[in-house]
């Protein structure tokens, strides 16, 4: 029944996405913060949902307490605040929206392209301070300059339009082969990259491969004068080799908006000595430092949220995980919920031999109308919608699948 399930939403989710759940009936909690680890312990103890961004942590310490925990919206676009991989072992579906929030991201990169260019930042500092500093040298067009895209993903395949559309000229560098966009033309390495560029944007996700993907040598293959941007991870790019770049010229300008530890909250983060570089960030003229608000607008958010509450809605509901990112995904079309005597079952398990006959077993006295088993690693996922079935049924069913050792967790629905 929808009033019974329990969902607790932090770190002040976008009210899209919070209006969407409270129209299913359930009962939400909304705060507007994130929780200290006691705090949050004591009230992820009775939830059935979760929704939270990117500063709450889910350790296994904290999953630990959680009993009646299914999933967890990240209403955001990384999942490492999460342990996804001991929800997975406990059946805890999670959601993301990783892609909602890409035409901001690129549309900031062109704001910066233009900034760097022209100095903007600086000249604006200066009046603000009072001095009129009316300068062209070194202050460019950014027509027919080269922007060097590295990751053509949702972010970089914008991107490469927009830059395009202002008459730049695109090239980009992916470990894939991926198909060009307009004019924009992929190069074999990061080297040809480096070496052509204007600007150089960094899209990639944050792997062990991308860490410090630009350090000293890269930035010794850039272009003299080249400008570099950051808006994907704060690992990406090598600080200290880039205020060492920056000072002795060869990099003109660089705008970053993600940093290799970013804190939980707003306050004096860049003035803290336990960041030894930010205090050579902020003397470096012609840089652009950003709090991580790529990503941050009205339409972003309000679309993140639609995206994880509607993938919520749908995995309480009725189990599907399309988008689940530490599950299989697994989808049947929804039974009517008014008919009667039929159920969904979902039943999550351990991935080894023998499980399939035993469940079949189970559910095999019943009409079994449709079924479909996937897995991800150690953890598959089975959904089966059963008709003809009597209440006492659905119970028995629930307790066989709940006395089997492979089971991870069992959900009866409708
Ligand atoms: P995406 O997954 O759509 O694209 C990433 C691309 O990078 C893919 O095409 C992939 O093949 C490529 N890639 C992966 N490893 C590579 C490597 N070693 N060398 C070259 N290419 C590689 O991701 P996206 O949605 O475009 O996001 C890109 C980055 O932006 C991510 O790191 C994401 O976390 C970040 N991001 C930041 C903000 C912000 O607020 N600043 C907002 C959204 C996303």
């Amino acid at each position: 029944i929808a009033e019974d399930i329990k969902i607790l939403l932090l770190e002040n989710v976008n009210q899209s996405g919070q209006q969407l759940l409270r129209d299913q009936g359930y009962h939400v909690e909304a705060l507007k913060s994130s929780l200290p680890e006691a705090e949050l312990i004591e009230k992820i103890k009775d939830v059935h949902v979760i929704g939270i961004r990117s500063k709450t942590k889910l350790s296994e310490n904290v999953l630990r307490e959680a009993k009646h925990l299914i999933v967890v919206g990240c209403f955001c676009i990384g999942t490492n605040q999460v342990d996804l991989e001991y929800a997975a072992n406990h059946g805890i579906a999670v959601f993301n929206s990783p892609f909602a929030n890409s035409r901001s991201v690129a549309e900031l990169v062109i704001a910066e392209v233009i900034s760097l260019a022209r100095q903007l930042g600086d000249r604006s500092n200066e009046l603000h301070k009072g001095t009129w500093n009316k300068v062209s040298a070194k202050c460019w067009e950014i027509r027919g300059k080269t922007l060097g895209i590295i990751g053509y993903g949702h972010i970089g395949s914008q991107l490469s339009v927009l830059a395009e559309a202002m008459g730049m000229s695109v090239i980009y560098y992916d470990v894939l082969n991926l198909m060009a966009l307009g004019t924009a033309r992929q190069v074999p390495t990061l080297h040809a990259l480096l070496n052509q560029a204007d600007f150089v944007t960094c899209h990639v996700p944050e792997l062990p491969e991308t860490k410090n993907m630009i350090s000293v040598t890269q930035f010794e293959q850039m272009k003299e004068g080249s400008y570099l941007i950051n808006a994907s991870r704060g690992t990406v790019v090598d600080i200290p080799a880039l205020i060492n770049a920056m000072r002795n010229g060869k990099i003109a300008g660089a705008a970053l908006d993600v940093y290799p530890s970013e804190p939980g909250g707003n306050g004096d983060y860049f003035t803290n000595s336990l960041n030894a570089w930010a205090e050579d960030l902020r003397s470096l003229k012609n840089i652009i430092l950003t709090p991580h608000i790529g990503g941050s607008t009205e339409e972003a958010q309000r679309a993140i949220g639609v995206e994880v509450g509607d993938a919520l809605v749908r995995y309480v509901n009725s189990g599907v995980t399309l988008g689940a990112v530490n599950l299989p995904e697994v989808n049947l079309r929804s039974l009517m919920s008014d008919e009667q005597n039929h159920a969904r079952v979902i039943y999550i398990h351990h991935n080894v031999p023998g499980v399939l006959r035993k469940v079949n077993e189970i559910l095999g006295d019943h009409n079994v109308d449709k079924q479909i088993t996937d897995n991800k690693g150690d953890v598959a996922y089975l959904m089966a919608d059963v008709s003809d079935v009597s209440p006492t049924e659905i119970k028995e069913i629930f307790e066989s699948l709940e006395a089997l050792p492979s089971r991870i967790m069992t959900r009866v629905l409708y």
